[in-house]
């Protein structure tokens, strides 16, 4: 079965919302196989976003995502990144449809409460990435 990384962020631990946002893959008909609340360090921020180096937000993002603990997972399942990254919804929460995560918890372009990897070779090396360190 496929694989996808997903990390809910810093805001979403400090919120609260660990287990509303688990169960929305749950009721998907997704499954958790791995979860680990852990601090991210600036090195695995910068190599996760490093597609991201030459935008004016980067460093911002960095300090965001080393913020505090993030709740990072697998999550298993037929045709996961793509279900995933539905249910996630668009990068802008204002932007997000109603009923997606984004859509329901979030207001900020950046503070957007969740990651999902967007293709399941991206999934392998976030996988590797943050659980196999590096
Ligand atoms: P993610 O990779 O976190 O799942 P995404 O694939 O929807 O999000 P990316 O383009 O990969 O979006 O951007 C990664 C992250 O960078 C976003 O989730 C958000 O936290 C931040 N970001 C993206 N665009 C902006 C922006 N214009 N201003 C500030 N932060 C941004
Ligand atoms: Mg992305």
């Amino acid at each position: 079965t496929e694989k996808a990384f997903v990390m809910i962020k810093p805001d979403g631990v400090r919120r609260a919302l660990i287990g509303k946002i688990v169960n929305r893959f749950e009721e998907k008909g997704l499954s958790l196989a791995w979860a680990e609340m852990m601090n991210v360090s600036r090195e695995i921020a910068e190599t996760h976003y490093g597609h991201l180096r030459d935008k004016p937000f980067f460093g911002d993002l960095v300090d965001y995502i080393t913020s505090g603990p993030v709740f990072a997972m697998i999550v298993e399942g037929k045709g996961a990144v793509k279900n995933v990254r539905s249910l996630i919804g668009p990068t802008d929460p204002a932007a997000a449809p109603p009923g997606t995560i984004r859509g329901d918890y979030g207001v900020d372009v950046e503070e957007n409460v969740i990651h999902g990897s967007d293709s399941p070779d991206n999934a392998v090396r976030e996988i590797a990435l943050f659980f196999n360190r590096m």
